[in-house]
């Protein structure tokens, strides 16, 4: 028996209460049955996935109820290798580089103080440190956080959001593929907006919800047997539209909120699969409304603090 689940009333991002199931998320954390047996205990169960009616975000109908739940999946006992493997890895370095051209657009250079929230095992610190920024990272994990700090020589603090504070010290922080992963984004948010000197600004990308359900869908036509599986064990907790993401934004005091279809990962191997993925990205950006279609594969925010 697991610790069964705390159900979520409302919309994370407006309040609305009317929510309306679209996916089931299922659970399967059998491979912790040695490291956390009750957390491995919710293996087999599933809740539904809601999307309010009144912003289009999509979140579980309920979390489970094991204190600590998202800290102990993301627990994970990562050999030297793998950690080395993710420093080195390329596929995110079209991200990178369009965070900080965003970034590098908005801000004048005397301002190059930077947080990356999330800072995994440093890739991004790295890249901006490159590119003159004075780069830092936060991470929870111990041991990418301390790969991290090694490899870069830039300071990463351990912890989370919640347990890191910073009064108006940076001039840009970023979450890459960090905010779609933490229940209550907008109290993330609310931490963040904090980090940032006034005129500072944050750079946000997460997976475009409706638009991973689409690209979920056809691949499980074209492959039977695939199952969509983008919120399994919750570990996509926030599913954003493009509205309900510059919506969260604005709630939490952030000024000249804007949305657009973020960069791709481009996995090596396949040069033909690299190709369709930039051509669909640089497509969904020039076309009008882009933003809005299944095109945009991810978005890419920026948002001012006063
Ligand atoms: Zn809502």
């Amino acid at each position: 028996m697991n610790d069964g689940f705390t159900p979520v009333p409302r919309c994370w991002i407006c309040d609305g209460e009317r929510l309306t199931p679209i996916h089931i998320a299922r659970f399967d954390l059998h491979e912790y049955v040695q490291q956390d047996p009750p957390l491995a205990a919710y293996t087999g169960a599933a809740v539904p996935l809601l999307r309010c009616d009144r912003c289009g975000f999509g979140q579980p109908a309920a979390l489970p109820s094991l204190p600590n739940y998202f800290d102990r999946m993301y627990d994970q006992r990562w050999s030297d290798e793998w950690v080395r493997a993710e420093h080195d890895a390329t596929y995110k370095d079209a991200v990178f580089a369009d965070v900080l051209s965003g970034l590098t657009a908005r801000l004048p250079p005397s301002r190059r103080r930077l947080l990356d929230v999330g800072a995994h095992t440093g890739r991004f610190i790295a890249t901006a440190r490159r590119a003159g920024w004075n780069a830092e990272g936060l991470e929870l994990n111990p041991k990418t956080g301390a790969f991290a700090a090694a490899a870069t020589g830039a300071p990463v603090h351990q912890g989370n959001v919640h347990t890191f504070d910073a009064d108006a010290a940076y001039d840009a922080v970023t979450l890459t593929d960090v905010l779609e992963h933490i229940p209550d984004p907008r109290m993330v948010l609310r931490r963040v907006h904090r980090f940032l000197a006034p005129g500072g600004y944050l750079a946000v990308k997460v997976p475009h919800g409706p638009a991973q359900r689409v690209k979920e869908r056809a691949r499980a036509r074209i492959h039977r047997g695939y199952r969509p599986s983008l919120a399994d064990n919750l570990v996509h907790v926030n599913h954003f539209t493009p509205d309900s993401l510059s919506r969260a934004l604005e709630r939490e005091g952030f000024r000249e909120v804007t949305v657009n279809p973020g960069a791709p990962e481009l996995p090596p191997g396949g040069r033909a699969a690299r190709f369709i993925r930039r051509l669909v990205f640089l497509s969904a950006r020039v076309a009008p409304g882009g933003v809005h279609t299944p095109l945009a594969l991810n978005l890419q925010a920026y948002a001012r603090r006063d």
